[in-house]
């Protein structure tokens, strides 16, 4: 098939053309939450924007597999393999055992994610069912001279590359410091950068989920979960590979360097990285305690999918400040989109060179690096157009499969609320049209006719600063 998606890889650098592996299908890996607490907005943009990215590429014909990892054993509180294991740290927050945190903030995720519609994976695996998986992949990585045993723990060895650091030209000093600010030093590691693949002795003995292994009880690393769990699901060879920007270093680079010290060859050629969501303090995340989730916005009478367009109205390679006053902006702007789209009236021929046109337009914006915002734009041009609602309506409907904004119901599920059905909404609208029509012509004798007939229909009309709104007397 065609390959027309354009996307930013950043192991290139580059805004390239993504040619997968095989004709027409996609092989897509995703990192997935660590359960040990819920996931933030800021987690949760990752999620929406690699969902627009999975539903682009099915929109555009391929035949998407992506499968996604639960962390729920094996990341430490620092990335560099120092600190508590943070689903230890969960269960002792909570007074419960690993495995039921775990669980708990599994279906916590997933249930967010429902909210915001994200599609769930294909495949989704917890790193605690393979730990066998594990087991080969640092045995092959031993033998091959890649990883070393010291001190009961096996780390990889990244000196035997020739060259670890993938994804960026920073230098080496830099981006340890980085992450190894307040973190003792591990004296087993031969290089600095080494990295752990298997924990036999660590600084916490109560780790809760340990197993046999050639090498001791013990329990893996964080980065080598990625490696096997995409290589058992997609083989030895994956197209793009997606998670925030966080990810590139440490996990991401490890990633790379063990899969390929293994495989002995290039694993996975598009790397998908998106920006983070901030607010007034810098970086949402999660062990800053203090965090937004989409229960707390539900609680203040947000719908969740006001959130989701809020990160589709901005460029995932962009960093994207949360405030409130952004969110009522885009809740208001929602509002206006659904309520339009549910007064078009469905029924109607439609062109299908008009239809082709405006989808074209979509996909292209879609293409270009996956501009949302601009995708966004085609909505409303449609919408502006002089096509027929008929027209209008089926372009919405289709746009929305990638979307996700629940375009076709959401006024629906509204009216309910309204207690009226989109005929009467449409009637009302259009009398408002004409009563403001009749006052721009100084008509005030039509204007309270029509204010008088609508309340007659147990509708009554409130001129407000933001224009003329109505409800149920
Ligand atoms: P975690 O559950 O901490 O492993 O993170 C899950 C995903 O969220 C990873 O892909 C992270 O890179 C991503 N992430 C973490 N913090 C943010 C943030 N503030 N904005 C966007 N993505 C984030
Ligand atoms: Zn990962």
């Amino acid at each position: 098939m065609e390959n027309k998606f354009q996307i930013y890889n950043t192991l290139t650098k580059k805004v390239e053309q993504f040619i997968p592996n095989e004709d027409g299908k996609v092989a897509m890996y995703t990192c997935g939450p660590t359960v040990y607490h819920y996931a933030h907005i800021g987690n949760l943009r990752s999620y929406i924007m690699e969902d627009l990215l999975e539903k682009t590429l099915r929109y555009i014909g391929y035949d998407v597999k992506r499968v996604m990892n639960i962390t729920d054993v094996g990341h430490l509180s620092s990335d560099a393999d120092t600190g508590e294991d943070k689903m230890l740290k969960g269960a002792k927050r909570e007074h419960k055992s690993v495995m039921e945190i775990a669980k708990f903030y599994t279906d916590a995720f997933f249930g967010d994610c429902d909210k915001l519609n994200i599609k769930t994976p294909d495949v989704v695996e917890p790193a605690t069912n393979c730990i066998e998986e594990f087991i080969r992949v640092i045995e092959g990585l031993l033998e091959k001279g890649y990883a070393y045993e010291n001190g009961g723990n096996i780390y990889f060895d990244t000196s035997k590359l020739e060259d670890y650091y993938v994804f960026s030209n920073q230098n080496e000093k830099e981006l340890l410091v980085g992450v190894r600010e307040d973190v003792d030093e591990d004296e087993n590691k031969r290089n600095k950068s080494d990295f752990v693949l298997w924990f036999t002795k660590s600084k916490f003995d109560e780790q809760e989920l340990k197993w046999e292994s050639p090498w001791g009880i013990g329990y893996p690393g964080w980065h080598i979960e990625c490696s096997c769990i995409s290589m058992k699901h997609l083989g030895e060879y994956m197209d793009i590979h997606c998670g925030g920007v966080d990810n590139i270093f440490p996990h991401h680079t490890n990633e790379v360097a063990q899969s390929e010290a293994y495989l002995g060859h290039k694993w996975c050629n598009y790397w998908f990285h998106v920006h983070h969501l901030n607010d007034k303090s810098g970086k949402m995340s999660k062990s800053k305690g203090d965090f937004l989730t989409v229960s707390l916005l539900e609680s203040k009478n947000y719908d969740p999918i006001v959130y989701r367009l809020f990160c589709l109205q901005s460029h995932y390679r962009k960093p994207l400040e949360f405030s409130y006053e952004n969110l009522d902006n885009m809740a208001a702007a929602y509002d206006k989109l659904v309520k339009k789209i549910g007064s078009l009236n469905k029924e109607g021929e439609i062109n299908q060179a008009k239809f082709a046109e405006y989808r074209e337009q979509f996909e292209s914006a879609l293409c270009n690096d996956l501009n949302s915002a601009t995708a966004i734009t085609v909505l409303y041009d449609v919408l502006k157009s002089d096509l027929s609602d008929a027209e209008k309506y089926a372009l919405a409907e289709s746009f929305d499969e990638v979307l996700s904004l629940n375009l076709m119901t959401a006024h629906a599920a509204k009216e309910k609320d309204n207690g009226v059905d989109a005929e009467m909404e449409r009637y009302i609208l259009a009398k408002i049209e004409e009563r403001k029509a009749a006052k721009k012509e100084k008509d005030f004798a039509k204007a309270d006719a029509i204010r008088s007939e609508l309340l007659e229909k147990g509708i009554v009309l409130e001129d407000t600063r933001e224009g003329v709104k109505w409800k149920k007397a």
